[in-house]
């Protein structure tokens, strides 16, 4: 009986898959396609992932069908993924996903890796709440038309970095008045550090004032708070 091996490495180690040991025919052959990337939206609210039109809980069964939906199997028998995951870093999961099946009856198993990332989004039951919902109003206050255009340009471009940090910071509705505009602003935390680099800027004084709303906790008075800034000239 004429050993058998591998033509490729010189191996003796079986079994072979094609003629080859199982080692060599992994380093011609793909068992899977995975993207090195997998890109996700999970709610900056309350934390739910979008997954197939749906958002859902984060757990591993959601995280193992996401990514098994995004493999393409290549010639398998009785194919089976293993996942593995990472703790999260930095919104960023490292998952391992280990293919095992069977070519030609033989038993292979090949392992890949992609990196599961989140990016900041509000889901639909999250962007209900929030819509109506807000803490503050700046009554801008300005002479001419087009300084006040201007200030509400640069007003929209802080609420956009703020953004990123609190969830709340936009305007919830704007209303033109005879001589500005009042915004109102889903967080105060945003609205007070706008008003004051707006006040800053063109040196305006804000006259902050303060109203109680319904809705606050025995402990905590809930506080509606609006910043009047006069632009001088
Ligand atoms: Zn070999
Ligand atoms: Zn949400």
């Amino acid at each position: 009986m004429t050993a058998k091996f591998c033509p490729s490495c010189g191996s003796t180690q079986g079994p072979f898959v094609r003629g080859v040991c199982r080692p060599c025919f992994l380093k011609k052959h793909s068992l899977f396609e995975l993207p090195a990337k997998l890109q996700t939206a999970r709610c900056r609210s309350c934390g739910q992932i979008s997954f197939l039109g749906k958002w859902r809980k984060q757990e591993p069964a959601v995280l193992k069908k996401l990514i098994e939906k995004n493999t393409r199997i290549l010639g398998l028998e009785n194919p089976e993924f293993v996942f593995s995951f990472s703790p999260e870093e930095a919104g960023k999961i490292r998952a391992k996903a280990t293919l095992k099946g069977e070519i030609d009856s033989i038993e292979i198993e090949q392992e890949k890796e992609t990196i599961l990332e989140f990016t900041g989004a509000l889901c639909d039951s999250c962007m209900k709440a929030v819509s109506n919902y807000y803490e503050a109003t700046i009554q801008l206050r300005f002479e001419k038309k087009e300084i006040g255009e201007k200030i509400v340009a640069e007003i929209e471009k802080l609420l956009s970095s703020l953004s990123k940090e609190d969830l709340l910071a936009k305007i919830v509705s704007a209303k033109n008045q005879k001589h500005g505009i009042d915004l109102v602003l889903g967080s105060n935390k945003s609205a007070s550090k706008i008003a004051k680099a707006i006040a800053n800027k063109y040196h305006a004084r804000p006259v902050v004032s303060y109203k109680q709303a319904k809705g606050g906790t025995r402990d905590k008075v809930k506080k509606r708070f609006t910043y009047c800034i006069r632009i001088p000239g």
